[in-house]
C-alpha cells in the first residue's frame, strides 16, 4: 500500500486552478481543509480519502493519486496479473450492454484474469450475517467503506471498535484469487473509489474508471477490436448488488426482520455523519449501521461517466437480475463452500486525529472582531462552507479558516472600504482642482513676471520724464491738462505691472513671529474705511502668537478687506473675527455686500477676473492673495450667497493659516 504523506498526498490541489468558492470545504464531511490566502489546501491527516471534493470541484482542482503508469509498467513486465472489477462496473460502462467486452478490454490491455470483486461481497455478507446473527449483542458499523473506516479511526475513535471486523469485498477477493491462482500474482483493482488506493495492501494497486479509461485510451484499447469474454472464477452472485443502496443487507440472503429493523443505513456525507453521532450519543446504539460515504458505490468520485443516481442504480440492478437468471448455482455454490472457512478477519486501529475545541472566550471574541455581537448577527448562512458561524469560528481559532471567508462580515467591510474610497475620491477631486488651479496660476505667472519686469523699465523712464516736464511746464499750458493725464495713466500702469510682480514673486517668505491681533489691526489701517461702513471686530484668540511674512501676508489680508469695502458700495458691515482651531489661526473676513454668484465663485482666484469696471479693478488681487496663502501652507475658503431669497446676502472668506513658530 502507498503510504500518503504530505509530499505524496492522496487527494490534493491544483493550486492554478483554486478560485475561492469554498465548495470543497463545505462537501469535505471531515472538514479536511484549509483556506490559505484564498487557496484551498487538503490536509493529508485529516483527509479520509472520500474525494467528495474532487467530484465537487468544478474547475478541477482536486485531484487523486495516479497510478495509470505503473500499472501501465506492471502489464508491460508481468504478465499474470489478475484485475478485480468493483461490482459498480455497469453503471461505469454503459454504453456495453454486454459486460464480456469491457472484461474482453482488460485483457486486451494485457490482464491475465479478471476476475469480479462481487463473489468477495457475497463471501463478506454471509460472514456479516452471521456476525449480526451471533449471541454477543454488541452492534456494529459496516467497515466495507474505507472512508467511513478512516473517518471513524480519525474521529471517533472510541467507535473504533465497534467496526465489524470483516474484510471488505475486495479485500476478502484478493485474498481468494491468492488461493485460487497464486500468491505471486499482482492485483489491481478497478472501481469508482478513490479511498481504495489507502484501504490495504491487497490489492497491489488500486485505479478508478477514469484511470482505465484513459488507459484505455492512450493503449489505443477500442471495443471494437476486443472479443467478448466472459468474467474468470469465482463468479460472483447477490454480491454484484453491493455497491448500491442497502447492497450489503441485500446480499444477505434472508428477508428476516431479526436482520433487516436491526439495520440503519446512511449514505452521503451529510446522513452518514449524523447517524455515526447518534449512535456515539447513544440514540440509534441497538442497532447496526450500514454506512457508505457516497451516495452508494455507483456515485464514487472515481466513476467516470457522471450518470444519474437511480439511471445507475438501474443498471446495476438490470446486470444483477440477468446475472441471478443465468448464474450457475452449483457453482456458485461449490466457490463459496471452497472460501467458506478463508480467513476474513480485519482488525482496525485507531487515528485519533480530533483537535481541541478552542475554549467558548476565544470563540466569543473571534465573534466580535467578526462583527457579530449577538446571536442574531450569527446567520449559518453557510456562505464560508461550514455548518455554523459556530464551526467557522472554530475553524478559523484552530488555522485552518480565513475570516475574509464569512460572506457578511466580507460584505460589511467592502461597504465601509467603498464608503471610505468615495470620501478618499471627492478629497482627490478637490486636490485635484487645486492642483489645476496653481499650475494655471503658475504659468500665469511666469508669463506675467517676463511682461512686467519688460515693461517695468520703460515705464519707469515715462513716469519719469513726465513728471519732470509737468514740475517744469506752466499750469496754464495748455498741454498741462494732457502731460497730467499722461503721468497719472503711466502711474495706473505701473500699479498693475506692479501687482503682476507681485502676484508672480518666487521670493521665499521670510517668517516672522507677529501678534496676529495686531497684525490684523495693522491691515486695517492700511485700508480707508468709507463712514459708511461698520466694522466690527470678534477675537477669540487663545494663542496670538504666530509666524508669517508680514509684508506679504499685509498684502494678503488687505486685498480682502478692500474687495469686501469695494462689495459695500451703498455701506454696510465689515466683520473681522479671529480664533484658533487645533494648530491653527483662522481669519474670518465677513461682509454684507453684493455676494458672488456661483459662477464667478469658479473664477474669482484666475488672474485678470473682474467684474468691476473698467479702469477700477485688475483682477489680480485674489489670485496675488491665495497664492501668499498657499506660501504659507494654509487655506482660503469663500462662501457666498448673492440671493436675498435665499437668506442675508454677503460674503465670508476664511483663512486658515498654520499657527508655527518662527524658525
Ligand atoms: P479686483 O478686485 O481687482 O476685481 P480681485 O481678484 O481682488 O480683483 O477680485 C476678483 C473679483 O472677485 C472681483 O472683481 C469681485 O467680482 C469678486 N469679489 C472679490 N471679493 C468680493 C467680495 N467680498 N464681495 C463680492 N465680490 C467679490
Ligand atoms: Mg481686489
Amino acid at each position: 500500500m502507498i503510504k500518503f504523506s504530505e509530499k505524496q498526498p492522496l487527494v490534493f490541489t491544483i493550486a492554478d486552478r483554486c478560485k475561492t468558492c469554498y465548495t470543497c470545504i463545505r462537501e469535505c464531511p471531515a472538514k479536511a481543509i484549509s483556506m490559505q490566502n484564498g487557496q484551498a489546501n487538503v490536509i493529508v491527516e485529516r483527509c479520509i480519502g472520500c474525494g467528495n471534493c474532487v467530484k465537487v470541484c468544478t474547475r478541477k482542482a482536486k485531484s487523486f493519486f495516479n497510478e495509470e503508469q505503473q500499472v501501465l509498467h506492471l502489464l508491460k513486465t508481468k504478465k499474470d496479473c489478475i484485475a478485480c472489477v468493483a461490482p459498480a462496473f455497469p453503471a461505469e460502462f454503459k454504453e456495453f450492454e454486454d459486460h464480456r467486452i469491457v472484461v474482453g478490454m482488460l485483457k486486451k490491455l494485457g490482464f491475465d484474469k479478471v476476475v469480479e470483486v462481487s463473489f468477495g461481497a457475497d463471501l463478506v455478507a454471509m460472514r456479516y450475517e452471521e456476525l449480526l446473527l451471533s449471541d454477543d449483542h454488541k452492534k456494529y458499523i459496516s467497515s466495507d467503506c474505507p472512508a467511513i473506516v478512516s473517518y471513524i479511526n480519525k474521529y471517533y475513535p472510541q467507535l473504533t471498535r465497534s467496526l465489524d471486523p470483516i474484510v471488505s469485498p475486495l479485500m476478502a477477493i484478493v485474498r481468494v484469487i491468492k488461493e485460487l491462482y497464486g500468491k505471486e500474482r499482482e492485483t489491481v483493482f478497478i472501481g469508482p473509489c478513490v479511498a481504495k488506493k489507502n484501504e490495504s495492501d491487497d490489492p497491489d494497486y488500486v485505479l478508478t474508471f477514469q484511470e482505465i479509461r484513459n488507459m484505455f485510451e492512450t493503449e489505443n484499447i477500442k471495443s471494437e477490436d476486443c472479443e467478448p469474454v466472459e468474467f474468470d472464477p469465482p463468479l460472483g452472485g447477490r454480491g454484484a448488488a453491493f455497491p448500491i443502496s442497502r447492497g450489503l443487507i441485500n446480499t444477505i440472503n434472508i428477508e428476516e426482520n431479526l436482520i433487516q429493523g436491526n439495520i440503519i443505513v446512511a449514505e452521503g456525507r451529510e446522513n452518514f455523519k449524523e447517524a455515526i453521532n447518534e449512535f456515539d450519543n447513544g440514540y440509534i446504539d441497538d442497532h447496526n449501521l450500514e454506512l457508505l460515504c457516497c451516495e452508494g458505490c455507483i456515485m464514487g468520485p472515481g466513476m467516470y461517466s457522471e450518470g444519474k443516481r437511480y439511471e445507475n442504480r438501474a443498471y446495476i440492478t438490470r446486470y444483477v437480475r440477468r446475472k441471478l437468471d443465468n448464474i450457475n448455482v452449483q457453482e456458485w455454490e461449490n466457490y463459496i463452500n471452497r472460501f467458506s472457512s478463508i480467513n476474513l478477519d480485519r482488525s482496525f486501529s485507531q487515528d485519533d486525529s480530533r483537535v481541541k475545541v478552542p475554549s467558548e472566550e476565544e470563540i466569543e471574541a473571534l465573534y466580535h472582531k467578526m462583527g457579530k455581537h449577538d446571536k442574531q448577527d450569527r446567520l449559518d448562512c453557510h456562505a464560508c462552507g461550514y455548518e455554523s458561524c459556530r464551526e467557522h469560528a472554530i475553524a478559523v481559532l484552530r488555522g485552518l479558516a480565513e475570516i475574509d471567508m464569512c460572506l457578511p462580515y466580507t460584505l460589511d467591510k467592502l461597504n465601509t472600504m467603498v464608503s471610505e474610497l468615495n470620501i478618499k475620491n471627492i478629497k482627490l477631486e478637490s486636490v485635484q482642482q487645486a492642483l489645476k488651479q496653481s499650475e494655471k496660476l503658475a504659468h500665469l505667472g511666469q508669463l506675467a513676471a517676463g511682461i512686467a519686469h519688460e515693461i517695468n523699465n520703460p515705464l519707469g523712464v515715462v513716469i519719469m520724464y513726465s513728471n519732470i516736464m509737468l514740475d517744469e511746464i506752466n499750469p496754464n499750458d495748455e498741454a498741462y491738462e494732457d502731460l497730467k493725464l499722461i503721468t497719472e495713466q503711466a502711474m495706473r500702469c505701473k500699479n498693475i505691472v506692479s501687482g503682476l510682480l507681485n502676484f508672480a514673486r518666487k521670493n521665499k517668505v521670510k517668517f516672522t513671529s507677529v501678534n496676529i491681533a495686531d497684525f490684523i489691526n495693522n491691515c486695517l489701517k492700511a485700508v480707508i474705511i468709507p463712514a459708511n461702513i461698520e466694522v466690527e471686530q470678534k477675537n477669540y484668540l487663545s494663542n496670538f502668537s504666530t509666524a508669517i511674512d508680514e509684508e506679504q501676508m499685509t498684502q494678503a489680508i488687505t486685498n480682502i478687506l478692500k474687495n469686501a469695502i469695494e462689495a459695500m458700495p451703498e455701506g454696510g458691515k465689515l466683520y473681522i473675527e479671529l480664533n484658533n482651531e487645533k494648530e491653527n489661526v483662522k481669519i474670518i473676513i465677513k461682509d454684507t455686500g453684493t455676494g458672488i454668484t456661483d459662477d464667478h465663485k469658479d473664477k474669482l482666484f484666475t488672474p485678470f477676473f473682474t467684474t468691476k469696471e473698467f479702469g477700477k479693478g485688475t483682477g489680480l488681487g485674489l489670485p496675488t492673495s491665495y497664492g501668499i496663502i498657499k506660501m504659507h501652507k494654509g487655506k482660503i475658503n469663500v462662501d457666498s450667497n448673492c440671493n436675498p431669497k435665499k437668506g442675508k446676502v454677503g460674503t465670508k472668506f476664511t483663512i486658515t493659516l498654520p499657527q508655527l513658530n518662527e524658525s
